[in-house]
């Protein structure tokens, strides 16, 4: 049975500008990005209602509270997780899914863990829809990570907290890369963080805007 994916020639051509505005114009420039941004029909993420504005400069609702980051972010932290084609990743905060298929397209494995049971539920019918079968969703509290399929070669934390998630650190390969929006008292900063023989390399990447983790994880 052939699946229909619902696109159209206008957002195709939404979905193009918005890469090369707000993601490329940026400043964002490795092509496997660009082109998995220009693949991925973002609306299809979100409510009908808001087709329309899913290509705009803007992170969008997903309901419960959530919200899909604006794409710049998207393409800024899938940047800083530096990865290659065949690599296992985690995520933490699967949202509407739409950052784990940006992922799936580049990574070899994708194995994301949302909290709430109803975005998961949602996220994997909209990515069974599109044909990923390469990513994973679980349903629980991310901050335990993903013990059984550890050690992972980039992780990626989509929701702010001010402390370092120490079991998450502690699935990453050697030179692995964690990237996540770190709450400090004067705002965010997106900060990666590089698994190193001696101990861990921090890069801030700048100041950013995330939903707050949930986490009753003792960190
Ligand atoms: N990247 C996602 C959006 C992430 S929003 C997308 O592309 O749609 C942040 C998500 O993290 C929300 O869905 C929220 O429910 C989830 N979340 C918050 N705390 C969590 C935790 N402790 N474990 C797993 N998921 C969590």
């Amino acid at each position: 049975m052939g699946r229909t994916i619902l696109d159209s020639p206008e957002l195709v051509r939404l979905r193009k500008s918005m890469v090369e505005d707000c993601v490329r114009g940026r400043g964002i420039r490795e092509p496997q990005i660009l082109r998995a941004m220009e693949k991925v029909p973002r609306h299809l993420f979100v409510d009908g209602a808001l087709w329309l504005q899913a290509y705009g400069d803007h992170a969008l609702p997903i309901g419960s509270g959530q919200t899909i980051s604006q794409p710049y972010t998207i393409g800024l932290t899938t940047r800083a997780l530096q990865m290659k084609h065949g690599d296992k990743v985690l995520e933490i905060g699967t949202g509407s899914g739409y950052q784990s298929a940006i992922l799936a397209e580049i990574a070899g494995q994708v194995f994301s863990i949302e909290k709430v049971p109803e975005l998961a539920r949602r996220a994997r019918r909209t990515l069974d829809q599109l044909g990923y079968l390469n990513i994973a969703i679980r349903t629980m509290d991310g901050c335990y990570g993903w013990k059984e399929e550890a050690p992972f070669d980039a992780i990626l934390v989509s929701a702010a907290t001010p402390d370092l998630p120490e079991t998450l650190l502690e699935q990453l390969k050697p030179g692995g890369r964690l990237v996540m929006p770190l709450q400090g008292s004067a705002g965010q900063q997106l900060v990666q963080l590089e698994r190193k023989a001696d101990g861990w390399r921090k890069q801030v990447l700048g100041p950013c805007r995330f939903v707050p983790l949930r986490s009753s994880h003792p960190s």
